[in-house]
């Protein structure tokens, strides 16, 4: 365990998930490898205003934003990084000189998690959702030189986000046509989150080795999705790969260092057996 003392740097957690969550063992045994007096705490947060006045005067260094509260924490910052105002939600916060700033690092999470294994310059990629997942990972992709389509149920929401970075949008009705013909593809629904995890929007026909499917769903591990792509050779990036990578840039936020990264590897790894 860290050793606290009046110098400890706090870091706190705001989400529901706050008591089930295991990222807390993460962020601590990371700041323990590299002896930096830091402590991540969960929090139990009942009023937003209030618990932002305390993230103030109990001097916390920075705040990890999870549901429900990644859009409703921005009337409470003094400023926002270009992912999270092009988005309209946050998942960090830091605490610089008086200064609350907003930021976003699911997008890159995705993004570094997809490099690991395929090209983003040159490809297709069709993106499945227009949540605020979806909307980082489109937003990041968009810097690539790729060809980007957003597929949603609610077409208006895909159309509203596509238009602000240049890509396609679409409903659901030509998603075999361009899954087809994608190099990626990702689910950034909750289409086959658990409880409903036998649930999935794509055929497994319509995938094959050409492709490589991401599922940013958590629970279950592997989605029924990722099991069609199995199935149908192509290759496959578990959600975790997305934590993780987006668990690292925020760890930069927290401390200014770059993160340990077989140490968090490992502790994920531990979380999920
Ligand atoms: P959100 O803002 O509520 O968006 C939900 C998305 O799912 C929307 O596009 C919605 O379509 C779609 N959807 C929901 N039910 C559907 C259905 N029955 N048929 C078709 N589409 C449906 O949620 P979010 O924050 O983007 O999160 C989405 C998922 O990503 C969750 O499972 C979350 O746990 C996961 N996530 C993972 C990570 C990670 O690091 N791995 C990070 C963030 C989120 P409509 O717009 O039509 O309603």
């Amino acid at each position: 365990m860290n050793k606290i003392n009046g110098k400890t740097k706090l870091i706190g957690f705001f989400g529901s998930t706050y008591k089930s969550s295991k990222m807390y063992k993460l962020y601590n045994t990371a700041f323990e490898a590299l002896d930096l007096n830091y402590c991540y705490v969960p929090c139990a947060v009942d009023d937003l205003e209030k618990a932002f006045s305390g993230v103030l005067h109990l001097g916390f260094r920075a705040i990890g934003v999870s549901f429900p509260y990644k859009e409703s924490i921005i009337p409470y910052l003094d400023e926002l990084e270009p992912e999270a105002a092009a988005i309209g939600a946050v998942n960090v916060v830091t605490h610089q000189n008086g200064k609350l700033i907003g930021g976003m690092t699911d997008g890159l999470g995705a993004v570094c998690a997809l490099e690991e294994v395929v090209k983003i310059d040159g490809s297709t990629v069709v993106v499945l959702g227009a949540g605020g997942a979806a909307k980082a990972i489109a937003y990041e992709l968009s810097k690539h030189h790729c060809s980007l389509k957003i597929l949603n149920r609610t077409i208006e929401k895909a159309r509203d986000f596509a238009q602000k970075i240049d890509a396609q949008s679409n409903g659901y009705d030509i998603l075999p046509q361009v899954v087809q013909q994608a190099d990626i593809l990702i689910n950034a629904t909750s289409v086959g989150m658990y409880p409903d995890a036998g649930a999935c929007l794509v055929d497994e026909s319509l995938m094959s080795s050409k492709i490589t499917v991401m599922d940013i769903i958590g629970k279950p591990h592997e989605t029924e999705l990722l099991k069609r792509a199995k199935r149908a050779g192509s290759k496959v990036i578990y959600a975790d790969r997305m934590l993780l990578h987006q668990a690292i840039v925020k760890f930069k936020y927290y401390t200014g260092v770059d993160a340990p990264i077989a140490v968090m590897e490992k502790v994920m790894q531990d979380m999920r057996e």
